[in-house]
């Protein structure tokens, strides 16, 4: 049976590690402070800031949204991050993706100070992910690391494909990798025989967006599998095949009219794998825990703690 690696347990680990360079940063001088940039109204990105603001919250982080209409344009995006920028207090700032279609976000993540890019998504921190100096790192491909470092998942030596070509999952993920000394392949939509590259597989992390696409065909048996993939499924006939042998999730698609699936198909990556992040429970929570990471990484640096 395959191991289960527990975002949950993980994110829990590295917030309680945290609090008490909070509470030094706090009781030294100030508490770290992240800020929010949320455009408009898009129902899921509301909630994934919500979760953001708690777990600032929670761990004692001054936070706060800014929240321009729906209809603000480039520029009007890129004053408020240049305030936020120019604020002693915020040591951490992001923009909520997906922007409207009216607002251009490559514009808008270059006008972020790198030094506060909390997402560590700034060319400037791609950059230095490349080069190996310090800065912040891309949640998602840190937590990532984490999650393979504190299970104690061997990475030196091993073979890593990563399917996806992403700036904030794929490309940092394969670098991260790649400086943690595995042997790294990336795959996208035109690699011939992608089953075939990802059998190779020691460490398989999926980053896709397609749900369930990686079934036991792409899976070497014992291999570890890193599912990033968070879709929502909303055609029963799909979720009736991904979880045929789950009644109690079919029967929550029939209350809910929707389910999370990974990029993973569910069933085989357990019978399959030696070790798998499920969905949901695997990825998900560390990447809000490495945004934490990032922001009092960012304090301390700023406040010249460390
Ligand atoms: P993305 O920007 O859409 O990139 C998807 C990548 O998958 C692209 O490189 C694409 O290749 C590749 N791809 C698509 N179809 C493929 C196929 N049939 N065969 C091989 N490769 C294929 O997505 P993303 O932002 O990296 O996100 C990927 C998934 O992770 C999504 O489900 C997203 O919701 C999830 N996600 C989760 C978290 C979390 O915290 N859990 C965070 C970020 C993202 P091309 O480049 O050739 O088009």
């Amino acid at each position: 049976m395959a191991r289960i690696l527990d975002g949950n347990r993980v994110r829990d680990e590295i917030k309680d590690e945290l609090r008490p360079r909070v509470a030094a940063l706090a009781s030294r001088c100030r508490p770290p402070g992240l800020a929010v940039v949320l455009v408009g109204h898009n129902p899921a990105s509301e909630i994934y800031v919500r979760n953001k603001m708690k777990a600032c919250q929670d761990l004692g982080i001054y936070s706060e949204t800014l929240t321009p209409p729906e209809s603000a344009s480039t520029e009007e995006v890129i004053e408020i991050v240049r305030q936020v920028n120019a604020r002693p207090e915020i040591d951490g700032l992001l923009v909520q993706l997906p922007l409207p279609v009216q607002v251009d976000a490559k514009r808008v993540l270059l006008a972020l100070d790198p030094d506060k890019d909390a997402d560590g998504i700034h060319p400037c921190n791609v950059g230095r992910l490349v080069a190996g100096l310090p800065g912040p790192r891309a949640c998602t491909p840190a937590g990532i690391i984490e999650m393979l470092k504190r299970y104690g998942i061997l990475i030196a030596g091993r073979r890593a494909v990563v399917v996806g070509r992403s700036d904030i999952v794929g490309k940092p993920v394969a670098i991260l990798l790649l400086h943690e000394h595995a042997t790294v392949t990336i795959c996208h939509s035109k690699t011939a025989d992608l089953a075939a590259v990802c059998r190779q597989a020691d460490i398989l992390v999926a980053a896709i967006g397609r749900p369930a696409m990686i079934t036991r065909d792409f899976i070497k048996p014992g291999a570890t599998v890193i599912d990033v993939g968070s879709n929502y499924v909303e055609d029963r006939d799909l979720a009736a095949r991904i979880f045929r042998n789950s009644p109690e999730k079919l029967a929550s698609f029939d209350r809910k009219g929707n389910v999370l699936v990974g990029d993973v198909d569910p069933i085989d990556v357990v019978e399959r794998a030696g070790a798998y992040t499920p969905v949901p429970g695997g990825v998900g929570p560390l990447t809000i825990a490495m945004l934490m990471v990032n922001t009092v990484a960012s304090a301390e640096r700023r406040l010249g703690v460390c």
